[in-house]
């Protein structure tokens, strides 16, 4: 098949705009369709990329050829003799990792929001021109990118290519003056591009990621030293003032992280904002395998026009922010109780979900197009995060796995032998087949009650056998994450509702002292007790009331102003810490030691 041609071009950055150009030699003789996919691969919401084109036409060999738009995301060419072009100029003006950017300072783009596909050839190879822009300051622009070079000189403008659409979409393109670090992990040469004005010590990043990527090859390949499955990877991060957030490529990733995430210069200790960058670095590299290669039957091939349901997104998403934590700690770049604090703050952040009772992690996954990605003020009542939920089922398939003489890490490099090495993918019931066979036992129980039903999971007895105690207690304060130690000022009573800094209800949580007392998300404050509603005499009565204590309040609803009793409840003990268990018998040491190290 002739390959699809394609020119992307940054002529008009001030406006925001890419002018994009695809060519094939041999349109289809009644009409040509070109299409532009509906969602990005990784991020579960239909976006609808089509909106962002402004205009859109299209020309042969003769001049303009009629095109029409025939569906939202669907042009069709009128008959072309010869090769047939059709342009589009796309808004991009999204500072995030999912769709495109431009500005004077920084072009970006992924393949779903700008590469039209023509119909029907989704299997052909493609080539494209990437057009050095001429704009003041952009002299220094480089060129970050995975895709082929086909003539372009290293970071440079000019032609690259790849052998199908699939893979055309799958590598982000980052142009700017950007910072540029690398090193070598699992036989591959992996670079890291900085764009956005931070200051960072350069040195130390790679070497921590140097050490979580080869573990994360090793624990894949099953011995020390493994090989990556790409001969190239890149890191395309850009910094900003408040931003956290990543998408997954099969041999990149864009993230945007803030500016303080970043290691500083001369700071030897990990911040806990460096280590969330870390964490999230992690997250997207490991899924090179878990989600890039191993996938969801259901995503071979992605159908990019609607939506591609799955219930195992617990699974891609779950099991892999268990182990973007867990390879900080085992790769040593953090120690054990480091670990311990990110995995209270999970728990923590899960037992203040009242919706875990309500939503499976698999109704979560396959409901994800509407409701994670669409989140609203019930959301914490109604719905289970199947990242962070998933993250603590992955934890408890590991220990129930280890105490079966297996372990989670078994599982995943039997998922890279017979999915991710062959592309085939992973059938609904997949993963609960191999890991009933790696426990050599019958797991329905587990996956039913755990990742089908919404029973609590048994962390505290599994973390026992493993020689880790684990203890509940109040939160302390809004700034609460996690740790063993109160400061003495626990709350001991709840309102049971999130109060924004206007003093709105931002989430009233199902069965609260709030709910129960008739107030509802987006009430305004304004009297608590008779005097003015603060967030300081709020957290005051929560500390010095008592359960039972009723309290009048105020609060306008809309423009009406209501009257409610609260009738304050407990403080529910909804912290979790996580401790090394000094009485630990020599067993659960012993496994303690090989879940961690
Ligand atoms: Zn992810």
């Amino acid at each position: 098949m002739e390959p699809t041609r394609y020119t992307i071009a940054a002529h008009r950055p001030s406006a925001h705009l890419f002018e994009v150009a695809c060519t094939i030699d041999d349109p289809a003789r009644d009409g040509q369709r070109f299409v532009l996919p509906s969602w990005i691969p990784g991020s579960y919401l239909i976006r609808e990329f089509a909106r962002h084109v402004v205009s859109a036409r299209a020309h042969d060999a003769r001049g303009p050829v009629r095109l029409s738009k025939v569906a939202k995301d669907t042009w069709e060419a009128g008959p072309a003799t010869g090769p047939l072009t059709v342009t589009i100029d796309v808004y991009a003006h999204d500072v995030s990792v999912r769709t495109a950017y431009l500005d004077a300072t920084r072009a970006y783009f992924n393949g779903p929001s700008v590469f039209l596909l023509p119909e029907g050839r989704a299997q052909a190879p493609c080539i494209v021109d990437i057009v050095a822009p001429t704009h003041a300051g952009s002299e220094r622009w480089r060129v970050a990118t995975t895709l082929a070079r086909d003539g372009a000189a290293p970071w440079g403008f000019g032609r690259y290519r790849a052998s199908s659409y699939d893979e055309l979409i799958d590598h982000p393109v980052e142009m700017a003056d950007f910072q540029h670090v690398s090193f070598a992990a699992g036989g591959a040469t992996h670079d890291v591009v900085v764009t956005g004005r931070a200051r960072f010590d350069g040195e130390r990043l790679a070497r921590d990621l140097a050490k979580i990527c080869q573990w994360q090859c090793d624990l894949f390949g099953g011995a020390p030293g493994s090989r990556a499955p790409f001969d190239r990877y890149l890191f395309q991060v850009i910094a900003v003032g408040e931003g956290y957030g990543g998408l997954e490529h099969r041999s990149s990733t864009s993230l945007v992280c803030s500016r303080r995430d970043l290691p500083a210069p001369g700071v030897a200790k990990v911040t806990d904002d460096y280590r969330a960058f870390l964490g999230l670095a992690s997250h997207e590299y490991f899924h090179s395998w878990n989600v890039k290669r191993i996938k969801p039957a259901a995503f071979v091939p992605y159908d990019l026009a609607r939506e591609a349901y799955t219930r195992q997104l617990w699974a891609f998403e779950g099991i892999t922010s268990y182990y973007d934590d867990l390879a900080l700690a085992r790769s040593g770049v953090i120690d054990v109780d480091s670990y311990f604090e990110l995995l209270g703050r999970a728990m923590s952040g899960v037992l203040r979900t009242p919706g875990r009772a309500v939503q499976s992690v698999a109704d979560a996954s396959f409901d994800a197009w509407i409701k994670y990605y669409r989140p609203d003020e019930n959301t914490p009542n109604a719905c289970v995060s199947y990242y962070t939920k998933g993250s603590l089922v992955a934890l408890a398939l590991d220990l129930t796995l280890r105490d079966h003489d297996s372990s989670l890490d078994a599982l995943m490099r039997e998922l890279w032998r017979a999915h991710g090495a062959t592309g085939v993918g992973v059938p609904e019931d997949g993963l609960r087949k191999l890991a009933e066979r790696l426990a050599g036992r019958d797991l329905a129980a587990f996956f039913d009650a755990f990742v089908e039903g919404t029973d609590e999971l048994p962390l505290a007895s599994l973390l026992r056998t493993h020689g880790v105690a684990l203890g509940l207690r109040p939160a302390q304060g809004g700034k609460d994450k996690g740790g063993k130690k109160a400061n003495g000022d626990a709350p001991r009573v709840s309102i049971g509702a999130t109060i924004g800094a206007d003093m709105k209800l931002a989430n009233v949580f199902a069965g609260g002292a709030a709910e129960r007392a008739g107030l509802s998300a987006g009430d305004t404050l304004v009297a608590f007790d008779g005097l003015k509603a603060t967030a300081d005499r709020i957290d005051a009565y929560a500390r010095d009331a008592r359960p039972g204590d009723r309290i009048a309040v105020h609060a306008f609803r809309r423009d009406e102003l209501i009257e409610a009793t609260l009738e304050l409840a407990a403080a529910p003990e909804d912290t979790a810490w996580l401790a090394l268990d000094p009485d630990a018998p020599a067993d659960a040491v012993a496994r303690r030691e090989r879940w961690l190290s």
